[in-house]
């Protein structure tokens, strides 16, 4: 069986403790891999790399930069197959959706910043005759980036590559849950010879290897993705040293259904972003909200939808949905349903897990789940689930719909469907959320600013975004 390694200093390395984590497949619930259980002690060595690669590496023109990423995106692109196929074994999710949409996002990623970075410009301020203002935009330092495991590479690369491109130095801890495409993207990196030093990856646990990175005193700045508790814990730490902090936390999306929407459209994008890789997207719409002269149709017509779904194999081309992440992910979405059920709310289809027969038997897999009949202040429509589960609540005016919409205490996404363009505008100015859709869903620009309001999060990813939270402005004001 494989064990991963660390990449620390150019180099793939075993912990110093030798001691290893099981890695699952959620498609059969069985060991295929070991992870290292990395501590503070590895951590400091990849912090200390970083540290020695910083002026090297930040001293390369923006062009050299750039073509360094463009190799990594040529590398990312050459195994994409190889690597959909590790997303899927590791994640759970179809093979299908890990070849259309991570890996080949995670191959955008880098091509992206690889060319943005060509493009990023620092203002110049005339102030009077004889006096000048420019900035100049350095980068911070070493930075600590931590990711999730539902989008596994796809969000790993999406805060590597801008921190490298803007001359920064790495080190990142990927979830333990799903490391296997972070360990086969620095297989990549020692392949075309990376600059050792530049990006270091240690594999571990978030209360351990997790911990030790964002405490650490030599880190400048930290990028973290992930839960809000998790995000709260993080905030408190690094906070009080005063170091640049980003953070995109959870959501509890409202998808907003007007009588007036096409209804054929808003009904297969629905579909989608209800149950898109189990659930298990910050961007889901998990709490559907349908004007009530649709109500009775929309249900009927999406329970019946819903309830051909398939939940299958990953490997198979017509599974709609894999398996869940991990056990403890699996019994917390369960239990989610439990706790629905207690609060009265009725099963339209699904709530309950589904078993599979042969080496997929011990796999942890849900059916996707619509629930109806309760209130907006339930524990199920205010905690985040992040499985296959939606409610559906119905409202009858526009007022309502904005208010429901916002009585969370997230603010991450959120979709409208309406073709009145008034409406639909003056939704979209209502809604505190950092993103909203309007007659569709994750529609990406990666130009665009990524991040949320409230509970989910703090600072902002994407275009310009990033590369200004991952470089320090400087003001000089020159008198002549
Ligand atoms: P977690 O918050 O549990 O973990 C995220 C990462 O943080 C993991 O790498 C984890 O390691 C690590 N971690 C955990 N504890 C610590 C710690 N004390 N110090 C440092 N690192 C730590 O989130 P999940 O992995 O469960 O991801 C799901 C969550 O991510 C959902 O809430 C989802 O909404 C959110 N998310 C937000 C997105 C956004 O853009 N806003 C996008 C995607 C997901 P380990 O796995 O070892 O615990």
């Amino acid at each position: 069986m494989i064990h991963i390694a660390n990449y620390i200093d150019g180099k793939l390395v075993s912990p110093i403790n030798n001691q290893y984590l099981d890695n699952y497949n959620p498609a059969t619930g069985k060991v295929y891999s070991y992870i290292p259980d990395s501590t503070g002690d590895d951590v400091q060595l990849a912090v200390d790399a970083a540290r020695k690669a910083l002026p090297s590496w930040s001293n390369l023109s923006n062009i050299q930069r750039s073509k360094w990423l463009e190799k990594i995106s040529s590398g990312i692109k050459a195994k994409l197959d190889e690597l959909a196929l590790a997303e899927s074994i590791d994640n759970g999710k179809p093979l299908w959706l890990a070849k259309s949409v991570d890996i080949p996002r995670a191959v955008d990623n880098f091509k992206f910043y690889s060319t943005a970075i060509l493009h990023y410009a620092s203002e110049s301020h005339h102030t009077a005759q004889g006096v000048i203002n420019y900035t100049l935009r350095k980068p911070v330092g070493v930075a600590a980036c931590i990711s999730p495991w539902n989008l596994p590479l796809y969000l790993f690369t999406w805060k590597i590559a801008p921190a490298l491109a803007a001359g920064n130095t790495v080190v990142a801890k990927p979830s333990e849950i799903t490391p296997m495409t972070a360990f086969l993207l620095t297989q990549i990196c020692e392949e075309i010879n990376l600059p050792a030093g530049v990006l270091n990856v240690v594999h571990g646990l978030g209360i351990s290897a997790g911990n030790a990175l964002i405490s650490h005193d030599d880190i400048d700045l930290v990028s973290f993705t992930g839960g809000t508790s998790t995000g709260a814990h993080i905030a408190k730490i690094v906070a009080p040293k005063f170091k640049k902090m980003s953070l995109e936390l959870g959501g509890k999306n409202p998808n907003i259904i007007f009588d007036d929407c096409d209804f054929d459209k808003m009904l297969k994008t629905t579909l989608n972003s209800s149950f898109a890789n189990q659930g298990q997207i910050c961007l889901c719409g998990s709490r559907i909200l349908v004007q009530r002269g649709i109500y009775e149709r929309f249900k009927t017509a999406f329970a019946a939808e819903v309830g051909k779904m398939k939940v299958g194999n990953p490997m198979q081309d017509d599974s709609r949905l894999g398996a869940i992440v991990s056990k403890p992910h699996y019994d917390k979405v369960l239990s989610y349903i439990s706790i629905a059920k207690e609060e009265g709310g009725k099963i339209l289809t699904g709530g309950e897990a589904v078993n599979l027969d042969g080496e997929n038997k011990d796999g942890w897999y849900i059916a996707p789940t619509i629930i109806e009949g309760l209130d907006q202040q339930c524990r199920t429509n205010q905690e985040e689930i992040f499985g296959p589960v939606v409610t559906i609540q119905a409202f009858d005016t526009e007022e309502e719909a904005l208010k429901l919409a916002n009585s969370t205490m997230y603010g991450l996404a959120a979709t409208v469907w309406t073709t009145d363009l008034n409406k639909a505008h003056r939704m979209a100015d209502g809604i505190k959320s950092g993103i909203v859709w309007i007659n569709c869903w994750l529609l990406r620009d990666l130009r665009t600013p990524f991040g949320g309001m409230k509970n989910s999060g703090v600072g902002r990813e994407g275009g310009w975004e990033a590369l200004n939270f991952f470089t320090e402005p400087k003001n000089v004001c020159i008198k002549y």
